[in-house]
């Protein structure tokens, strides 16, 4: 049986390093112990949403190995249903992160089994809401949007991390059509509206690409709301933040979990109302998360957000 909540996206083991600084070409540098954490963008969302009480399926793709028994593990014990992520003849996906006193990541992304993830591994019929990310093949990405809206389903496409390809490839009108809410970062925003300065953009210009309505994430700042009423300001809650991994993915995860739990009554006014009462929860979910560390160890169930008060 299909879940409320349909997560496509990859499924990584980060593997962090801390390091005074990072090596330049050819050059050796002495890190820290590794510290190995379940990760990848559509682990963490499914992760986030299951924790707030989703109903969630990862459709997803890992090896068969211990990086992948720690990233199926960590979903399971989140409670996201995982009889959707294959066990494929690929290494697990790696991140390979280097953490400086700076406080900039540098990362290197090695795909391996979520570049096996297929089109015709989506079946989104029943979903309520289908929430796409990148790090998986581009046709499946732009699969799954296409067949989560032709199946009636509520489509959150999270454009990150976006590469020049991925902005040509996926934004004809006619597949970005099909999504309900577009999730970017204002660098992602940038990046799809061809403008040097982030910020420095339009963002009504994003529902020129197709989307019903977009969110443009501002980190510590919030988010903005774009929909066909224009863009609206959610601000962040104020904290004390610890770590920021994950936080557009606990952001993502929470949008998906409210939306599948709306009631939708259909008129344009609701709409927007029900979107911005979405990203003021996202908001609060995602701002919980980063005064606590790690991605997906620090995403709070739905109790937690409700007695929190920053
Ligand atoms: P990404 O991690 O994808 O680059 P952002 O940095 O924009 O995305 O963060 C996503 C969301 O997480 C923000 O819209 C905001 O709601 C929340 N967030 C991120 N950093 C902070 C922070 N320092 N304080 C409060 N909320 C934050």
């Amino acid at each position: 049986m299909t879940a409320e909540v349909l997560v496509v996206g990859s499924a990584n083991a980060d593997l962090v390093v801390a390091a005074d600084r990072r090596p330049g070409g050819g050059e050796t540098v002495l890190g820290g112990d590794t510290r190995v954490l379940p990760g990848g963008k559509g682990a963490n969302t499914a992760v986030a949403a299951a924790r707030l009480g989703a109903d969630v399926a990862l459709v997803g793709a890992v090896g068969d190995d211990p990086h992948g028994r720690l990233l199926l593990d960590s979903l399971r014990s989140a409670g996201v249903r995982t009889e959707l992520v294959r066990t494929v003849d690929r290494p697990t996906g790696a991140a390979y992160i280097t953490v400086t006193p700076d406080g900039e990541n540098s990362i290197l992304v090695s795909p391996g089994a979520n570049a096996a993830l297929r089109p015709a591994d989506i079946d989104p019929a029943g979903a309520k809401v289908v929430a796409v990310s990148m790090e998986v093949p581009l046709p499946t990405v732009e699969h799954a949007v296409t067949a989560a809206a032709a199946a009636g389903a509520r489509v959150v496409l999270n454009l990150s991390p976006v590469t020049e390809l991925a902005v040509t490839t996926l934004t004809t009108p006619t597949t970005l059509a099909g999504v309900d809410l577009l999730l970017v970062n204002e660098h992602e925003a940038a990046l799809l509206l061809g403008a040097e300065d982030p910020a420095n953009i339009d963002p009504a210009g994003l529902l020129d690409r197709g989307p019903r309505s977009a969110v443009v994430t501002l980190g510590a700042r919030g988010a903005l709301l774009v929909t066909e009423d224009g863009p609206l300001e959610v601000p962040a809650p104020r904290v004390e933040a610890v770590d920021t991994t994950g936080a557009g993915d606990a952001f993502a995860g929470a949008l998906a979990t409210a939306l599948a739990t709306a009631l939708d009554t259909g008129t344009e006014q609701d709409h927007v109302v029900e979107l911005r009462r979405a990203i003021e929860w996202a908001a609060r979910v995602a701002a919980l998360s980063v005064t606590r560390s790690g991605a997906q160890p620090s995403y709070p169930t739905a109790d937690e957000v409700a007695r929190w008060s920053p």
